[in-house]
């Protein structure tokens, strides 16, 4: 069977014929999340996807927000952070963002008393980090940007009817001790993943912080720049979703990064593990271990565009079966 010869349906059809849960994984990157125009839009379309299949988001920090907190850091190693400053700004951008939520002043307040816990927290992470500068506070820190906007979308859908609550990911993804570039231990984290699916309702619509995991002493790690995409990757994986749906600012994958190059060809599909060497090889513009969990189960990918939802997007289609989900 020439998987190019698939119609769009027929492709969504086939790929989730095999797996049991009709579940997608919904990963929105920080472009997508940049205003709160753009959130009220991430909003729509997880309401859309939740309609008709069970859902479980994974978000990014706002663009621009981990860069931030990068920088925040190397300047506190260089003793020239303004904390009071960071923490304003980050205060501003987030309250600037938390305008979604105008119609809903309940929910408006109750993010803003998630925001003042997180920025309480991020300071503690940062006093720490003054005492003893080292890799584990430093992830404390760079989690900050996931851990204040996982609440303010998961209130946005709450505003819609949703029941859906934000979940701190270092909760469901154990990692090795390799701070800033840490990878998921696959065994460990699936007892704890399919353990905390099995506990939610049907209906719920966890929105899950990307780019974070904890060591086994439960110490935040993070996974690397762009890791978000692999955290989606490792939830599509154990929990056997019938897709990832990897939402961002271009409508698919491009022969070329098409914002460097605008004659740049556009897939409609690949391969899984065409795409997976393509990718090992810094091509394709995602997270080098993301598509790692998804070729050994066996889960297809849609790429699919935040500002243009109507375009085809590109699939990525495993060609093997799954494996016997060591995952
Ligand atoms: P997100 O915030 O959604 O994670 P990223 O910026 O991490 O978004 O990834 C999307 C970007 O990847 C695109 O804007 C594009 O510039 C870049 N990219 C690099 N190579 C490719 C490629 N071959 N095809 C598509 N996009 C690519
Ligand atoms: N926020 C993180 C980063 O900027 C993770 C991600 O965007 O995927 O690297
Ligand atoms: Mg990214």
């Amino acid at each position: 069977m020439d998987l190019h010869d698939h119609s769009r349906a027929g492709l969504e059809h086939a790929a989730g014929a095999e797996r049991n849960s009709g579940l997608k994984v919904l990963k929105f990157g920080g472009t997508s999340v940049g205003s709160p125009e753009m959130i009220a839009r991430v909003a729509e379309l997880i309401a859309q996807a939740a309609a008709t299949h069970r859902v479980v988001v994974v978000v990014s920090a706002r663009a621009g927000v981990t860069n931030t907190l990068v920088a925040a850091y190397e300047a506190l190693e260089a003793g020239t952070l303004d904390i009071e400053a960071l923490l304003a700004l980050l205060r501003q951008e987030h309250r600037a963002l938390a305008a979604v939520l105008k119609d809903d002043p309940a929910l408006r307040q109750g993010y803003m008393s998630v925001l003042e816990a997180e920025l309480k927290r991020l300071h503690e992470a940062l006093q720490a980090a003054q005492a003893q500068s080292d890799a584990a506070w430093r992830d404390e820190v760079l989690a900050a940007g996931e851990r204040l906007m996982a609440p303010l979308l998961a209130a946005t859908l709450k505003a819609r009817g949703l029941s859906a609550f934000a979940q701190d990911a270092t909760a469901l993804l154990v990692t090795d001790r390799m701070h800033g570039a840490a990878s998921v231990d696959l065994e460990a984290s699936r007892v704890r993943v399919m353990s905390w699916f099995a506990r939610l309702s049907p209906h719920s619509v966890p929105v899950v912080t990307g780019f974070i995991g904890a060591t086994p002493e439960g110490r935040t790690t993070t996974l690397g720049r762009g890791g978000s995409d692999y955290s989606a990757a490792v939830l599509a994986a154990l929990l056997k979703a019938s897709v990832l749906e990897r939402w961002t600012d271009v409508d698919g994958l491009y022969t070329e990064d098409p914002r460097k190059n605008p004659q740049a060809e556009h897939y409609d599909t690949l391969v899984l593990e065409e795409a997976w060497a393509w990718n090992q090889a810094g091509r394709l513009g995602m997270h080098r271990k993301a598509l790692d969990p998804l070729v050994a189960a066996g889960i297809p990918v849609h790429i699919r565009s935040t500002l243009a939802p109507e375009r085809p997007g590109t699939w990525l289609i495993p060609a093997q079966p799954p494996q016997a989900l060591a995952v």
